[in-house]
């Protein structure tokens, strides 16, 4: 075998091995070269053909927060893999103890971090626990775990269960029972035409109702994101959350808020759920938590469920789980470099400032595309929803869609979409750029989102 990096071998190898994520293969087989990125830099990225794209997608699904090539956070995962590359959970090491006191502190009234890899993996954690604090607790009846229709939280057959996007299910059923939907909270797609307050209460009304017909004393948990990301950028209405955080209290349900996207100042504060003032029992986290430089996931709690595993005549009582990488070492060391980063440069405050830009110029763009339903979003995180008429809210065809991210990524702007799934849904262009973003790079972003609506609807 020879490890060529000539460009032409590269893609060659790529072809013949690889199997890409959320990739149709076919195009590869007759003449289409598959995307190989081989550089970064602050917000841009090269591929293997030389030609630079600027990143409004903080590396296709929203994770490099601080940005590209940021030498101290590899300075930092070397130096330490050197010193201690890895031992298996069971034990402490130092940046681990270093990142937990960190992360706790920014997060008021939590107190736990069980270290994973993956936001799917640290989803998991979470749902574990919730099931075996109804068995140790609850004679194993306190079992079913809410989620709502048009979240994410991951890719294993357990978070599919509690996924609310029907496309990515669809062939991988049968999915584990006891996970339940509750609506969404799009307000731009309010079925009985309420909205504001009125929108937020009749939303936490269809939850109660699904906690009163399943039985409140069979649900563990309420499994949500702060705001919706892959399912279309929605940002709950306001009186949304408090009413979340009423039902959980009421009902005796723990509140799991899924900050793998949110979470790590994407939106201006340190986690998505500060925006709204609520109070999780845990909360899950992972792409931005490192930036990508490493791969780490945490599933944070408080101590009133931590404390539901500690006995001393019970061994079976712990939390039976493990995950050989959580948290082995060059991801809390990363974790570390790119949480005092976001503090010294003020990227929160950045995320609010560049936020508002991003925000004035998707209305401005909608102004002048009637094409352009809604914008939605908080921070540096936006979506725009297309619709092929405003009065019957009818989407953009999905193709069209997609030939708008291609024009985009022909000029050199990589940009997201969501999925698109259940019919007559949403189809929203989506944007996360890296919290480093300039009022500049966001000009430059929404200038290519403009032309390529002109050229393609
Ligand atoms: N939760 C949310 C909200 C996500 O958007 C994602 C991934 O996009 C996940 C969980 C799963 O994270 P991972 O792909 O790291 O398993």
């Amino acid at each position: 075998v020879t490890l060529s990096n000539d460009p032409g071998h590269i893609v060659e190898a790529d072809r013949a091995h690889i199997w890409h994520h959320m990739t149709q293969h076919k195009p590869y087989d007759s003449g289409v070269d598959p995307r190989i990125i081989v550089e970064g830099k602050g917000m841009k990225v090269w591929d293997i053909k030389g030609k630079e794209h600027l990143d409004a997608v903080s590396g296709g699904v929203w994770t490099v927060n601080v940005g590209y090539g940021r030498e101290r956070i590899g300075k930092a995962i070397a130096d330490q893999v050197t010193k201690m590359c890895f031992f298996g959970g069971t034990a402490g090491t130092i940046p681990g103890a270093h990142f937990a006191e960190m992360l706790i502190d920014k997060m008021p009234g939590l107190d736990r971090v069980y270290y994973a890899n993956s936001g799917s993996e640290a989803n998991e954690k979470a749902f574990k626990m919730v099931r075996q604090i109804s068995h140790k607790h609850y004679g194993g009846k306190k079992s079913k775990i809410l989620y709502r229709e048009r979240d994410y939280h991951g890719t294993t057959i357990a978070c599919l269960s509690a996924g609310g996007q029907e496309e990515r299910n669809a062939q991988y059923g049968p999915f584990t029972p006891d996970f339940i939907a509750v609506p969404h909270c799009l307000e731009y797609r309010s079925q009985d035409g309420t909205s504001g307050e009125a929108y937020a209460a009749a939303s936490i009304k269809a939850i109660e109702d699904v906690i009163l017909r399943e039985g409140a004393d069979t649900i563990g948990s309420i499994c949500l994101e702060p705001i919706t990301a892959g399912g279309g950028i929605i940002v709950p209405p306001v009186g949304y959350w408090d009413g979340v955080q009423e039902l959980c209290s009421k009902y005796n349900i723990l509140l799991h808020i899924d900050e793998v996207v949110c979470g790590v100042g994407r939106t201006g504060t340190w986690f998505g759920y500060q925006q709204f003032g609520v109070k999780p029992d845990i909360v899950t986290m992972a792409k931005g938590v490192a930036s990508g430089y490493a791969a780490i996931s945490c599933c944070v709690t408080t101590n009133a469920v931590f404390d539901q595993f500690k006995d001393d005549t019970d061994k079976l009582s712990m939390f039976r789980d493990i995950s050989t990488f959580g948290g082995c070492t060059g991801g809390p060391a990363a974790a570390i470099e790119n949480m005092l980063i976001i503090e010294e440069e003020d990227l929160r405050g950045n995320s609010v400032r560049t936020g508002e830009h991003l925000e004035n110029n998707l209305n401005a763009l909608m102004e002048k595309h009637k094409w352009i339903g809604d914008v939605r979003g908080m921070g540096l995180f936006a979506g725009a929803e297309l619709v092929a008429d405003r009065g019957s809210k009818e989407p953009v065809d999905e193709k069209l869609v997609a030939a708008i991210v291609a024009d985009c990524m022909n000029q050199g702007v990589i940009i997201g979409a969501t999925n698109k799934s259940l019919p007559g849904f949403n189809n929203t262009l989506m944007f996360a750029p890296a919290l480093i973003a300039t009022p500049d790079d966001i000009d430059h972003v929404t200038d290519a989102v403009d032309q390529a609506i002109t050229r393609v609807l």
